[in-house]
């Protein structure tokens, strides 16, 4: 007898739908089949869409800035996330500027994260690192973080990463994340709101992004490159690095890049938009909805201040940067373009950050499930972010999820939230 089934719904099997039933047992996923088994507790889906539990590879809860502090916590967060159907999502350590500091940074994090409602993971995160990189390698992977994150700017503040640093965690078998763009070419100290997308322009991420595929090439290495922000960078990496894209270069953007643009910037209201790399033109906005078949993978980079924080200084330079959306992450997505996200949601992230357990209806994976009403639609409005504003506010979208399962068990259905502990996910190369 199985705890539950999940009835008449059309599954999402290895990139198609099939309408099937699906049986949960002890957190798993314990048989899929045609045929109507017994179980405790039935859930009729029919007429629904029946999905792996959404992966955000990219958020930043509880993100320390100094004067600022990143509105949600791990527990904001992830219920935020959780009425988004996102069951894992993966944060980052604080940057580590030497190996010995990583156990430290670790375990900070992991205690911040014990509030989560879902499942998480980090990135292991390096500053200007200097020295020996190969024992923070071994330290990332024997905890379970098979991925790093480098800063290729941010000199100012120290967070600029070596190439050679950057060439000897790509010789490793660690996947690189990088934030990309040229130093040299961002001006940090930038005044203007409505003229800030001139101080990171366009070709800082390009030509940042081509010397990266080069590294690359050259080292044989994975590099997942976090928020592309704009249809010049995916064109020319297609371009002169298509080869690479999708097997070793691996793109993300995120929603804020594909429904907003610079002239968000503009106005009494253009700090609230304020992230870097910045809202980009219309006209690159709409080069990366066509790009769309070479992102590998959709983060949200969810790092919303309050409306007070964001609105404190005159200065661009002074202001937070950052916004929140891991709560309308999909729907911003399927809204465009339909079922063609659902693998950058699940598959994708779970296999490049070797998440074993998720991202897929199969037997004996952990049974996170979303029920998606196609037919329905949701209005975005705050959300359940702590954030007292959403840059999506007032959209309607088509779909809406109906009811999210962690490990087999109820985590939101309607707008109810049910109790949930989240696990942190130790992670490990094949
Ligand atoms: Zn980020």
């Amino acid at each position: 007898m199985f705890e539950r089934g999940f009835v008449g719904g059309d599954l999402y099997l290895e990139g198609a739908f099939k309408t099937m039933n699906l049986y949960t047992d002890q957190g798993k996923i314990a048989a899929i089949s045609g045929e109507r088994l017994p179980c405790r507790e039935t859930v009729d889906c029919r007429g629904l869409k029946v999905l792996p539990g959404f992966i955000d590879p990219h958020v930043h809860f509880a993100l320390n800035l100094g004067e600022f502090t990143s509105a949600d916590d791990f527990e904001s967060g992830s219920i935020s996330g959780a009425f988004g159907g996102v069951t894992t999502f993966i944060d980052f350590l604080d940057p580590v500027l030497e190996a010995e500091a990583f156990h430290e940074k670790l375990a900070q994090r992991k205690l911040f994260a014990q509030a989560s409602r879902v499942d998480y993971s980090f990135h292991t995160t390096l500053g200007h690192f200097s020295g020996d990189v190969q024992p923070l390698i071994n330290a990332s992977l024997a905890a379970g973080l098979t991925s790093v994150k480098v800063f290729t700017t941010y000199s100012e503040s120290r967070r600029d990463c070596p190439k050679p640093v950057i060439e000897a965690l790509l010789r490793s078998p660690l996947t690189v994340l990088s934030h990309t763009e040229k130093d040299d070419l961002v001006d940090p100290d930038w005044l203007e709101t409505a003229t800030y997308e001139a101080s990171r322009p366009v070709k800082s991420e390009t030509l940042e992004a081509l010397a990266l595929a080069d590294l690359v090439e050259k080292t044989g290495g994975s590099l997942y490159m976090v928020h592309t922000s704009a249809g010049s960078t995916v064109k020319a990496l297609e371009e002169h690095y298509g080869h690479l894209l999708g097997r070793q270069f691996f793109l993300e953007t995120c929603p804020q890049y594909l429904h907003l643009n610079r002239d968000c910037f503009k106005g009494k209201e253009g700090p609230l938009y304020l992230l870097a790399p910045p809202l980009r033109s219309p006209g690159e906005q709409a080069l990366l909805k066509d790009r769309f078949s070479s992102i590998y993978s959709i983060g949200t980079d969810h790092c919303p201040f309050m409306r007070a924080e964001k609105l404190r200084y005159p200065e661009a330079s002074k202001v937070p940067k950052g916004i929140g959306g891991i709560e309308y992450s999909f729907l911003l997505l399927y809204e465009l373009f339909g079922d063609e996200v659902i693998d950058r949601f699940t598959s994708h992230p779970a296999t490049l950050f070797h998440l074993k357990h998720k991202g897929a209806l199969r037997v004996g994976m952990d049974a996170d499930l979303n029920l998606l009403d196609p037919q329905g639609t949701t209005l975005a409005g705050r959300g359940h972010s702590k954030s007292d504003y959403s840059p999506y506010e007032g959209k309607n979208l088509k779909g809406r999820i109906r009811a999210t399962y962690l490990r087999g068990e109820p985590l939101v259905i309607g707008d109810r939230l049910y109790p949930s502990q989240g696990n942190f996910l130790r992670r490990r190369l094949d």
